[in-house]
């Protein structure tokens, strides 16, 4: 039977002891009630930093059908080891946040495909706006990070894809600038080398990005922004994709080509 597997923070790792304190009400009740496991049984403890910790449950303070706040689970490891499942090359997504439970359909697909950091990007045609980058509710962005948390666990990943908090497009290709080495924009422009070509054109790269317009795509401004910050069009076929289909596509053709 596959073994379940939780993503804890690393300051709940005690090396000395050999000892993982869960404490997250969630985890424990997923734990507990849904998953019926009891002191004794075993489940894999990652880090989110790449490390793997088989674990057997030692304690639960937690009383039977009733799990409070600072309810408590103890597991106790005896070594850890490299936990697999990540891809050898990085691939950062950035798209639109879209309307509906969209973008959250894209940040689980995503991260199954091994993506490594997912941008929401506030375009000018975006149809969610925030007022600045940083008028995201605490609530989303929790959720969205839960929801990354969870598709990681369930892909049996060995890391959790960094979300990062909207950022204006200017910002996030001036960032781009110094972070990938390879950027390329969605584009149904005459211009716009397939994927599978640009793939070709770029075979050794390790780090790359690309961008995802909004529902009405992006303006001239934003093309032009980005090629002044090195990225390149490219085409993802002769049909016009929804945003999180281009993305998916995007992710799946990149990583399907250079994950060796
Ligand atoms: N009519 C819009 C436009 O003018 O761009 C369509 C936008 S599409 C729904 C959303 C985004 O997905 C686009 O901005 C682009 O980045 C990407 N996209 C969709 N289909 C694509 C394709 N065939 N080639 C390249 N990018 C595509």
């Amino acid at each position: 039977m596959r073994r379940s597997r939780f993503f804890v923070d690393p300051n709940s790792v005690d090396l000395t002891n050999k000892t993982i304190s869960i404490d997250d009400p969630n985890q424990i009740r997923q734990i507990l009630t849904v998953l019926r496991l009891r002191v004794g049984d075993e489940l894999d403890i990652l880090d989110g930093k790449g490390s793997i910790f088989p674990c057997k449950i030692e304690s639960s303070t937690a009383a039977k059908g009733k799990i409070r706040s600072n309810d408590r689970i103890i597991c106790k490891f005896e070594e850890a080891s490299a936990a697999g499942g990540e891809c050898t090359v990085r691939v950062t997504i950035a798209l639109p946040v879209l309307r509906g439970t969209r973008f959250e359909w894209a940040l689980e697909k995503l991260t199954e495909l091994g993506v490594a950091e997912i941008v929401p990007i506030l375009l000018d045609r975006s149809v969610i706006t925030y007022d600045a980058e940083d008028n995201l509710s605490a609530t989303k962005f929790q959720r969205w990070q839960s929801i990354v948390r969870e598709a990681s666990e369930q892909s049996e990943r060995a890391l959790i894809p960094n979300v990062v908090s909207p950022e204006k497009f200017a910002t996030f290709v001036k960032r781009q600038e110094l972070v990938a080495a390879t950027k390329f924009i969605g584009a149904e422009r005459a211009d716009a080398q397939p994927i599978n070509d640009a793939v070709d054109s770029t075979s050794g790269a390790r780090n790359i990005c690309i961008a995802i317009g909004a529902e009405g795509g992006f303006t001239d401004e934003e093309f032009a922004l980005s090629f002044t910050h090195g990225f390149a069009p490219i085409s993802l076929g002769k049909r016009i994709l929804r945003a999180e289909t281009a993305a998916l596509y995007a992710a799946s053709v990149l990583i399907s080509r250079l994950d060796k």
